[in-house]
């Protein structure tokens, strides 16, 4: 029975994702085991190129070589899993494409000629079929693990669409909203992430992009009435994820409320 065949593939991104799957530790020496890494810039193999059974990819798509390199791999990966806030709503890249992009390229690159970059920072789903989304900045290595595991079974992958509340409360921490300790996005953002920050006494800041069916409205009220300016507030949705649809439109909202154009 031929082995099954991964490639993990990088865009406009940080490398964190990335880094999140090196850091499986003895869960990736076990999966190296069983799998052929086919292409794996970070860790050692090249072979874009190569078809392969499972592609995960890394970033946004952002410029006229992202575009033409995103269908190849496509072409090649019977699945694929777009991997991270990058790859599935654009990341913080994203900001640019409600300002001045060309501005801010020129203002931090030399020769900004020669980066052939769209006119919008797009998420993978933009351009090719994606068969499914991990979210965060970065992914949950576990939550990785555990799509790896679903592909290879061949059943259908989890995916959380609850709200962070929920998974917060199950894990009894504090809520920083409640008693006032720190802004907190949880109600909002999608569960996913172990509820990293509220463990620290931290509120949630929304990397694992919008949860399905939420009151962004009703959670902008409320944090404009524990003290946030309006513009303090979109910038909350304006954030890591403020290509996805849910946190651009909330956001675009309250920048509107200041006699702003949304932008
Ligand atoms: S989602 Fe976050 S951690 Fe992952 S590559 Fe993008 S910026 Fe880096
Ligand atoms: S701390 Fe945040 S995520 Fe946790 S319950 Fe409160 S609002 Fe929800």
């Amino acid at each position: 029975m031929p082995r099954f065949r991964l490639a993990v593939h990088k865009f406009s991104s940080c490398d964190g994702c990335q880094l999140a799957l090196l850091n499986l530790g003895d869960a990736l020496l076990e999966l190296a085991e069983l799998v052929d890494i086919v292409h794996f810039a970070e860790a050692g193999p090249v072979n874009e190129d190569a078809p392969v059974d499972l592609a995960l990819v890394e970033g946004s798509v952002s410029t006229a070589h992202d575009v033409e390199r995103i269908r190849r791999i496509r072409d090649s990966a019977r699945v694929l899993v777009a991997i991270g806030a990058c790859a599935t709503a654009g990341g913080l890249q994203s900001l640019r494409n409600r300002a001045d992009g060309a501005a801010w390229l020129s203002g931090i690159y030399d020769a900004p000629q020669h980066i052939d970059f769209v006119a919008q920072v797009a998420p993978v789903s933009a351009h090719v079929k994606v068969d499914l989304e991990l979210w965060g900045c970065p992914v949950n290595k576990q939550q990785v693990l555990a799509a790896l595991k679903d592909v290879m079974l061949g059943v259908a992958p989890r995916r959380p669409t609850a709200s962070l509340c929920l998974e917060c409360k199950r894990l009894g921490r504090v809520c920083t909203l409640v008693t006032g300790s720190d802004v907190c996005m949880g109600p909002v953002t999608r569960a996913g992430c172990g509820a990293l920050c509220q463990g620290r006494g931290r509120g949630c800041y929304a990397c694992f992009g919008p949860a399905e069916g939420v009151n962004t409205e009703a959670l902008g009220r409320r944090l404009h009435a524990g003290g946030l300016t309006t513009d303090d507030v979109a910038r909350r949705f304006h954030f890591i994820n403020a290509n996805a649809p849910a946190f651009a439109a909330a956001g675009d909202a309250w920048r509107r409320r200041d006699g702003g154009d949304g932008t």
